[in-house]
């Protein structure tokens, strides 16, 4: 960021109201103090950056109007993000209303027990003025339990402010405000230092973590990562805000904080012994999130500078900046030793699971999947397995190719890690835009050699990446076989797998099965079955996934189901001629008997000393 051409000039001012808990409104108001003479025009985003979705926030603004110590001044739409304002002396006052009841990272929540929000979907931008620096003062209620509300957030505190308490906080500019989510409740929090700069957890929802563990466990990841970029970006503090509710999931990065929304069953118990399925999930959610500090908050595509958050903007790149990050999620928490080889090969292997199960991954890059994201990766329906592939996931493992290709061809003197420390002192660190096709010119650079075939195949083409080939020079054997059940998410061998499937992602319901999606020219879509569908009754009986998975193990390929099913409130009979099961299943395992010269390439990986 350019130094603020307005640092010395009166900030635009929002004041931030709790009164209306039980509605779920913000009252707020905005206070311009030189209004734009041809009259002030008002916006508000109609996206937040690293969520990749058109949402418009102003949908729920309820009520708006302005005046200045005069009286009433006019005000009317330009779009449906965009107020016009009359001209008029300053100052000029924006009173307005603000619904939020979306319990995501993404937006903003308010009720008797917390209030949440990001300041894009709340803080209306002053058009022509977002250079300025802004305030923003959140007077502490006056009723309990609110009064006794805490704040967290990693935006500057005016010297007044309490750490954790209401009054006033300052950014430099409108890009900033909106970069820094707030927490307010009655909040669980902890502290702790990386590379000399505080970090704290703040935690909503009724919850029995180990708090102990938490911090310590946060502390190794992101030591890990610091240690990996070589420093923390400059910052006066870091916060994870997590809320923790019954069923939910969701990160968003921040250039100081991250929010975070988990089950609570996802926080580490005092009673649990070592990681949980679960609690490793949550880990790799807050690895994702600190990694994007650097990847994706400071390196970042050119196009993204400035953002402009009244339309889509669109690049190629989102695979380097989700894929990456991806990639070094689960990889920061094996190297920061929290877990170990055997559990991050389990969740490679379901990551390659994930990726393998899907065709679309033939009709659809990771650059042009990257582009697309705004219709398509964030607006998927039944067919998005047989249409699109993830930049996450496929993403990852093209990171991981990418990895071990540059290890092999530089002959073990570099590695993706110094490719991300390229790129955080040559963009990230001077604040320049990543232009497209930088990433394949650094990465030849690295390895000593042309490395344009590389993302022609994996990047902007259709091809898988070799990974068995890559990872059996590090003594880990890829290993495929069919699914096990209709849940099996891969990752780890089975005894009984399938022998016959139908090619269909099903869920239990009360009246039977309910068909998510259907693979394409699998033996469930021959038979014309789709996704919505409700199986009632196979061979006669009644059905579950259970029985289902029992009767594929007992039927050989060629084999018939007769099914009968509803789609919407007709019922259909069809007859499923059953397919040998795919062997689209994989997981993986360290070779015992590999070589010292791939035992010391899979200690260098893991970023163990030599
Ligand atoms: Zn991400």
């Amino acid at each position: 960021m350019e130094p603020s051409m307005h640092s010395g000039a009166t900030p635009i001012h929002y004041r931030l109201s709790l009164a209306r808990p039980a509605a779920h409104v913000f009252q707020i108001r905005c206070t311009i103090a030189e209004p734009a003479a041809e009259g002030q025009r008002l916006r508000l985003p109609a996206w937040i950056p690293g969520s990749y979705m058109i949402r418009d926030f102003a949908r729920n603004i309820i009520s708006i109007r302005a005046c200045n110590d005069e009286g009433a001044v006019a005000l009317h739409r330009v779009d449906k993000s965009t107020w016009q304002c009359a001209p008029c002396a300053g100052p000029l006052y924006v009173d307005y209303e603000v619904y939020a009841w979306d319990l995501s990272v993404r937006a903003a929540h308010f009720d008797q027990t917390h209030a949440y929000f990001n300041g894009a979907s709340l803080f209306l931008a002053a058009v022509g003025q977002e250079a300025r620096p802004c305030e923003l003062t959140i007077p502490r209620p006056e009723h309990a339990p609110m009064r006794d509300w805490q704040v967290a957030t990693s935006l500057d505190a005016g010297e007044d402010t309490p750490r954790h308490g209401f009054g006033s906080w300052r950014a430099p500019d409108y890009d900033a405000l909106i970069d820094h989510p707030f927490e307010i409740g009655a909040l669980t929090l902890a502290e702790f230092e990386v590379a000399g700069v505080p970090h704290e957890i703040a935690l909503y929802g009724r919850h029995e973590a180990d708090m102990t563990r938490l911090v310590d466990d946060l502390q190794r990841i992101c030591t890990t990562h610091v240690e990996m970029f070589g420093e923390l970006p400059p910052m006066s503090r870091y916060v994870f805000l997590v809320m923790a509710v019954g069923e939910g999931y969701g990160g968003l990065e921040h250039r100081s904080s991250c929010s975070l929304l988990c089950s609570r069953e996802d926080l580490p118990h005092p009673a649990d012994e070592g990681v949980t399925e679960k609690y490793r999930g949550f880990l790799g959610l807050c690895s994702h999130e600190y990694f994007h500090t650097w990847n994706i908050k400071r390196i970042k595509p050119e196009v993204f500078m400035p953002y402009r958050l009244e339309r889509e903007t669109h690049t190629t790149l989102l695979w380097a900046f989700e894929g990456i990050t991806s990639y070094y999620d689960d990889l920061g928490l094996l190297r920061s030793g929290l877990i170990p080889l055997e559990s991050y090969l389990e969740l490679l292997g379901q990551t390659v699971t994930r990726v393998m199960r899907g065709p679309g991954r033939f009709r659809q890059s990771i650059a042009e999947s990257s582009f697309d994201a705004w219709t398509r990766f964030y607006k998927q329906d039944e067919n998005a397995a047989n249409a699109i592939v993830s930049y996450y996931a496929k993403g990852a493992l093209v990171a991981l190719a990418l990895d071990l290709r540059l290890r092999r061809d530089s002959g073990g003197r570099a590695s993706l890690d110094d490719l991300m420390r390229r790129l955080w002192q040559e963009y990230g660190r001077p604040g320049i835009g990543l232009p497209e096709g930088r990433i394949e010119a650094i990465a030849g650079e690295l390895a000593g050699r042309d490395m344009q075939d590389f993302f022609a195949a994996f990047v902007y083409g259709h091809e898988d990446p070799p990974l068995g080939e890559l990872l059996a020079e590090l003594g880990i054997v890829a290993q495929q076989r069919a699914r096990s059940d209709l849940q099996d998410k891969g990752g780890k061998p089975a005894e009984d797998p399938l022998v016959v499937d139908l090619a269909a992602v099903l869920r239990d319901c009360d009246q039977g099965l309910r068909i998510q999606s259907v693979t394409e020219d699998g033996p469930a879509q021959q038979a014309g079955l789709s996704a919505g569908d409700l199986i009632l009754a196979i061979d006669g009986l009644r059905t579950d996934c259970r029985r289902l998975a029992s009767l594929l193990r007992r039927r050989r390929p060629g084999d018939s189901l007769e099914v009968h099913y509803f789609r919407r409130d007709e019922l259909f009979q069809t007859t499923v001629v059953l397919a040998a099961a795919p062997r689209d299943t994989w997981y993986f395992r360290v070779d015992e008997h590999a070589d010292a010269a791939a035992r010391a390439r899979l200690a260098a990986w893991r970023g163990e000393p030599a």
